[in-house]
């Protein structure tokens, strides 16, 4: 399948992030700073609310859903709501189709914006954020840096999708700033630990994956009902305080070195959307136990990459890798975390873990790029870096190419302010 034509002509061109293909969800601020969900199409932003409001999109509930800052009560409705308001949102916005939006000038001024003139919002409520660890290279390098090249992937990560349970209250949307954390250090040579500012704060380049219908407490999924479950993703930068994290992780894994904050990119690329690029997951070193097998290509071709800016200057690619690269699918992920019983949510967040290519500049953190700083990176800028400096820039972009389009995610941007001092 090609391009899909629009009337808005800015959707159609083959580098285009939000073509018709994609139809993204998000969440925009108005003027007065209300939040609406939306669509982007080319470089607009179709309200919802508005199209919902003025009765030209039904999506199958009684009560509206599209009038609230979140889409959670949307992906709520399942799958069948899923890809009917996809369906007539493509009518609507393709060239040739449904012309209610196309031949109504008072419609179209009142439920389209330029999305330069507006800000995002986050796009759903994080109801929880679960991190896997689910990328071989990554975990391969980070063991080898820890426990010796001998021990580099623990016993269990080839049976296992490991994760743990992370903090929903500081997933962010992109652009958001915050400061760098603070938390306990302890070097190799301390006797003893200190309180600090982290002095090698990380990033991690991830997919999220968001849970649109939950299952019942007690009731495990299959990997394909898993998957059918599964509304979208979107870019994630775990970021991550690898001083904090070095002397807290045993035996519970990451606790404060992660939870300060996760950025998500603003826009949801649907399933739908993705379709065309699915990908198989690996051979498997051992098979997997049946309750984790695929009964399709699960993983997307999606490219990566992560730039990096210091204040005011401009940034430099430091790395490139795809989504491919995973052992593990969100799939499998989310079929794994029910597996013991335990329930799923609208709005659940899984974390794919950190996704790194074989080559240093494939790595999806700095702790590998510059191995745990040994080796520094120098920017386009002539400064180096192992690690993040106050007021660093850090932006995550994807894109899954079709045959002339794109299927974008819109920027997964932060920014590292300077820690807050305590008293
Ligand atoms: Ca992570």
């Amino acid at each position: 399948m090609g391009l899909i034509k629009s009337w808005v002509e800015t959707a159609n061109s083959a580098n285009a992030q939000f073509p018709l293909n994609n139809l993204p969800y998000g969440v925009f601020l108005d003027a007065d700073g209300a939040g609406s969900p939306c669509v982007a199409i080319g470089d607009m932003i179709v309200d919802l609310g508005v199209l919902e409001d003025e009765g030209v999109l039904e999506t199958g509930s009684n009560e509206p859903v599209f009038d609230v800052p979140f889409l959670n009560e949307f992906m709520d409705l399942g799958s069948d709501a899923w890809a009917d308001v996809r369906s007539r949102l493509m009518d609507m916005l393709k060239e040739g189709g449904d012309d209610v939006l196309s031949g109504n000038d008072n419609l179209r001024e009142a439920a389209m914006v330029m999305q330069a003139d507006v800000k995002m919002a986050m796009p759903f409520v994080v109801s929880e954020f679960t991190d896997f660890y689910a990328g071989r290279n990554h975990a391969t390098n980070v063991g080898t840096m820890f426990r010796g090249k001998e021990n580099a992937l623990p016993p269990n990560w080839l049976h296992i999708p490991i994760g743990y349970n992370g903090r929903a209250s500081t997933v962010v949307v992109s652009g958001t700033e915050f400061p760098r954390p603070n938390g306990q250090l302890k070097g190799p040579n301390d006797a003893l630990p200190s309180f600090g500012p982290s002095k090698r704060l990380d990033i991690e380049l991830e997919m999220g994956a968001i849970v649109g219908t939950g299952n019942e407490m007690g009731r495990p999924v299959s990997v394909a009902e898993a998957d059918s479950m599964i509304f979208g993703y979107v870019i994630l930068n775990d970021w991550s305080a690898r001083d904090i994290q070095a002397w807290e992780y045993q035996p519970l894994g990451p606790f404060q070195a992660k939870v300060f904050a996760s950025t998500i990119s603003p826009w949801i690329v649907t399933k739908a959307a993705l379709e065309p690029f699915r990908t198989n997951t690996p051979k498997r070193e051992f098979p997997l136990l049946p309750y984790l097998e695929e009964p399709g290509p699960m993983l997307y071709d999606i490219d990566l990459e992560v730039a990096l800016a210091p204040q005011g200057k401009s940034e430099t690619v430091i790395s490139r890798t795809n989504y491919n690269q995973m052992y593990y699918s969100s799939a499998q992920q989310l079929a794994h975390h029910a597996s013991g019983g335990c329930e799923m949510s609208t709005g659940d967040l899984l974390g794919s873990g950190t996704i790194s290519g074989p080559e240093k500049d494939q790595c999806g953190a700095l702790l590998e790029i510059t191995w745990a700083g040994a080796e520094p990176i120098e920017l386009d800028t002539g400064e180096t870096r192992t690690f993040l400096e106050d007021n660093d820039t850090v932006t995550m972009r994807g894109a899954a190419k079709g045959n002339g389009y794109t299927i974008g995610f819109g920027d997964c941007t932060g920014t590292i302010l300077p820690p807050v001092k305590f008293p």
